[in-house]
This record gives C-alpha cells, sequence and structure tokens, in this order.
C-alpha cells in the first residue's frame, strides 16, 4: 500500500530541486542516490533540514514501491534499478520537469527536442526572449531545474525548455506554446532497444497535439516529417537545403529570412556552420509563432541584434584558441555521428580530426566522404579504436591510431597540425571511457591546444 511519500532517484542538482518543491508542496519524500561523494552529503544535510529522508549510497527499493509516485533524475537511465523495480510494483513515474511544470501553470513554456542542437536552439530561444524584453528562464537539459524555478518567488513569464528523448517519456502533462523538432537520426543505441523505441520518445512532444497548437519543426528531414505528417496543429517549417518554408536561407542573397521578410544577414550570425544557421531560423521562428507580438517591425530589429550577440555554449564548436597558425575548435559535445559530420561540414581548413571515446552503436562509415573532402589527418583513440579503424580503415581515410591517453592524442595532434591548418575534436563517441563527462574532455582539449598537460 503507498506510504504518500514520493520517492526522488538521484540526488544531483535537479533531485535536490524536486525535493525541496516537494518539501515546499508539503509532501513527505525520500531521496536516495547510488554515490556517496562530498557534493552529494552536502545536498543531503540540506535536504534532511527540510525535513526529506535521504538515503547515500543505496537505494532501499521496498520503500520506492510503496511510494506514492517516484520523480527520476534526468540522469538515471529509465533501466536503473529503483525506476524498474517501481515500474513492476505500479508505482508511476514522472521526471523532474513534470514536476516542475505542475507548479507552474501560468508559464509559456517553448519546448526543444531533437538529436542535435536542442541545447544550442534552447539558449538561443531563451536570449532572442530575453532580447523582446520578456523575462525568460532556460530550463532543463540544458543545466537549470525547472523545479528550481518553479521555487522563485516570482517565476519568469517564459521558459525555454530542452527535453531528452528520456524525460519526455515520463513528462505525460507537456503542453508547450511552441514545440521544436530540431531533427531526428539515430542516436542512443546503447540505451534504447531500437531506434523506433527512441524515435517513439521524441514523438512525445506532439502527445497533446490540437488545432491550437503551435509546432516549428525541419523541412531538410524526412524523419521529421513522416513523424509529424499527421498533425492537427499548426506546422511551422525551418530550411537550410533551399525549401521555401516559413523560415529559411535565402543563399542568393545570404539572407535569413523568416515569416516573408528578411530578418538579417547570415554574416551577422556569429556562429560556425550550416547547422547553426538552421538552429537560428528554428529558434527566431519559435519565438515568432509564440505570441503575434514578436512578429512587430520593432520585434523584429530585436530578434536580429539578439542574433547578432548570441555566443555559442561552450564545447560545441567552439574556438578555444589559435596558437602558430593552427586552429583549434573543441566539439566535445559532439557525442555521435551526426553531430561529428556538421561539424566537419563547416570547416574551411585542412582538419586534422581527433575521433574516439566509448563506443554508441552507430556506424563510423557515414563520415568517410567528409572526411576524404576535409581531412589531412583522422586520429583515432579510445576504447572504440578497434570498431572505428574497422569502419574506415584500408578505405583511403588518412586514420592512424593513436595508443594511450588523452595527453597522448593531443602531443600527437601538436605534431601532425601544420600551419594554416584546424585541430578539431568532434569525437562522435561519449567520453566515458577516459572522461567524466564531456565537459571534462572538452577542457582538456582546450587547456593541451594552449601547450598545457591536459
Ligand atoms: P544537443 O543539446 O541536442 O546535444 P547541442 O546544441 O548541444 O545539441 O549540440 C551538440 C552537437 O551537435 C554540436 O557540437 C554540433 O556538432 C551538433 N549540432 C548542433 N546543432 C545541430 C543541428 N542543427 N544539426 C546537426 N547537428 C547539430
Amino acid at each position: 500500500m503507498s506510504t504518500g511519500e514520493v520517492a526522488v532517484i538521484g540526488l544531483g542538482a535537479s533531485g535536490a530541486a524536486s525535493t525541496r518543491l516537494l518539501r515546499r508542496l508539503g509532501s513527505a519524500v525520500y531521496v536516495s542516490d547510488a554515490g556517496d561523494g562530498a557534493a552529494v552529503q552536502a545536498r543531503a544535510a540540506d535536504l534532511r533540514a527540510l525535513g526529506a529522508a535521504v538515503d547515500l549510497g543505496r537505494h532501499d527499493l521496498e520503500r520506492i514501491a510503496r511510494a506514492a509516485s517516484v520523480v527520476a533524475s534526468p540522469g538515471v537511465p529509465p533501466d536503473a534499478a529503483p525506476l524498474v523495480h517501481a515500474r513492476e510494483h505500479g508505482v508511476p513515474i514522472i521526471s523532474e520537469v513534470e514536476l516542475g511544470l505542475s507548479a507552474l501553470p501560468g508559464a509559456r513554456v517553448i519546448a526543444v527536442t531533437g538529436t542535435n542542437g536542442k541545447t544550442t536552439v534552447t539558449a538561443l530561444v531563451d536570449h532572442l526572449l530575453r532580447a523582446l524584453g520578456r523575462d525568460s528562464a532556460a530550463v532543463g537539459n540544458i543545466g537549470t531545474p525547472v523545479c528550481e524555478v518553479a521555487l522563485r518567488d516570482t517565476p519568469p513569464a517564459w521558459l525555454a525548455l530542452e527535453i531528452s528523448s528520456f524525460q519526455l517519456h515520463d513528462t505525460p502533462s507537456l503542453q508547450p506554446a511552441v514545440g521544436v523538432l530540431t531533427n531526428l537520426s539515430p542516436d542512443h543505441l546503447d540505451r534504447y532497444p531500437s531506434v523506433e523505441a527512441y524515435f517513439a520518445d521524441k514523438a512525445r512532444l506532439f502527445q497533446h497535439d490540437q488545432p491550437t497548437s503551435r509546432w516549428v519543426i525541419n523541412a531538410d528531414d524526412p524523419a521529421s516529417g513522416r513523424m509529424c505528417a499527421d498533425l492537427v496543429g499548426q506546422v511551422s517549417t525551418f530550411s537550410i537545403a533551399g525549401r521555401l518554408g516559413d523560415a529559411f536561407l535565402d543563399r542568393a542573397h545570404a539572407k535569413l529570412v523568416v515569416r516573408d521578410a528578411p530578418l538579417m544577414s547570415r554574416d551577422a550570425l556569429p556562429l560556425l556552420g550550416a547547422h547553426n544557421v538552421a538552429n537560428a531560423l528554428a529558434a527566431a521562428l519559435a519565438v515568432m509563432v509564440a505570441d503575434p507580438a514578436h512578429e512587430s517591425d520593432d520585434a523584429r530589429q530585436r530578434l536580429a541584434h539578439g542574433l547578432a550577440t548570441f555566443r555559442p555554449p561552450a564545447h560545441r564548436l567552439e574556438v578555444v584558441g589559435e596558437v602558430g597558425g593552427v586552429l583549434w575548435i573543441n566539439d566535445s559535445k559532439a557525442t555521435n555521428v551526426a553531430s561529428t559530420r556538421v561539424a566537419l561540414e563547416a570547416m574551411t581548413r585542412p582538419t586534422v580530426l581527433l575521433l574516439g571515446g566509448r563506443h554508441k552503436g552507430e556506424p563510423y562509415s557515414g563520415l568517410l566522404s567528409l572526411i576524404a573532402q576535409h581531412c589531412q589527418r583522422v586520429l583515432v583513440y579510445g576504447e572504440a579504436s578497434d570498431i572505428i579503424m574497422a569502419d574506415l580503415g584500408g578505405r583511403g581515410a588518412p586514420v592512424e591510431r593513436v595508443l594511450g591517453d588523452f595527453a597522448a592524442v593531443m602531443r600527437r595532434a601538436h605534431e601532425v597540425a601544420e600551419p594554416g591548418s584546424a585541430v578539431l575534436l568532434s569525437p562522435a563517441c561519449s567520453s566515458y571511457d577516459m572522461f567524466n563527462n564531456y565537459q571534462e574532455r572538452g577542457a582538456a582539449f582546450a587547456r593541451a591546444a594552449k601547450g598545457d598537460t591536459p
């Protein structure tokens, strides 16, 4: 029988914010985390002081099975023991996003999902809303938990929400003012049984589709088109591949055109790569369709200024320095083949590509033609080396395997890079074989690029 208690799984920033919000709402809370490091210990002490029961280093599965509901932190995979156990005992599981939004009934949400570009588009949407003078916060996977914003005395009127497929699965009441699907390609094959299962979670963005819904989708992506074919809401499209739509790149005049009028010139957008033009178009379109007031001449000027002053989030095609004529570019966030493809497409110099890490399931052969066009050398490293060499070796690609740690990879990059070339870390793999996360990998790259020990 349910105890009426809510079980929060995971004590990261979002688990802590969920617990605080639940306590504020008067719920009994049990929170548990498999880790017991210093950061979780400190959080645990704060939450116990608020009356929550906290377990570190273990999850009490019996207690979780008796809970009224479970709140899952974004980092906890669906097959983690506490979630499997909750499911087996019929305990409803909701995401931190679902909980946070339930406490923010008046917020106007622009929700962003897709395989690649989520963080960039979410940051752009937030930046553009602010450029229009709106009170906005960027929340969800991008960093700030929704529950944290819900705890504010005066929560923002607008939310730019980055939401992953895993979170969509457990956010059944999401009904955004505008929903954006950036693109779809196979990813997370390490965590999903099939591409279909992954796409099915993404499709939950549209679960409450109705004639008043507003959706922004990518006209250049057939998989998105198929997913959205039967929507009854208003669908607006963006394109960088010459298709006309509600927002597109006018190649002849190098202008971004949105809702029937030029918004700005391509040159004024300070982001590398055609994919970032797509991201900018998606964000501007979403903000415009969200509210008729965002389409006035004055609003358009503010949006253009907003795009021109946007800085890319770290670890995404981020230029970290030019040393001895060699440009070092950190794209550590590129953890799948599709994102490494767009990074290579954005290269205008002969490139030394650093490719490797922990394999996630996709073949690397999809990179061969772009490697032929852009790469003077590909340094292959890490756990995935065997698979990458099998996919790329012997097919004309200038691949070289580097044994040893990341420092060895960076030493080799310094040796082979020539003035006028670029060294690009865009590994198409996760970082977990050598680092705790992609941020640490990117930071090690940036340090070693400047000649420091990584
Ligand atoms: P996400 O949050 O979906 O992981 P990010 O904005 O963090 O997306 O970008 C991650 C990586 O994906 C970037 O380093 C870039 O290489 C690639 N990327 C960004 N935007 C796009 C896009 N629109 N299409 C394809 N790849 C993209």
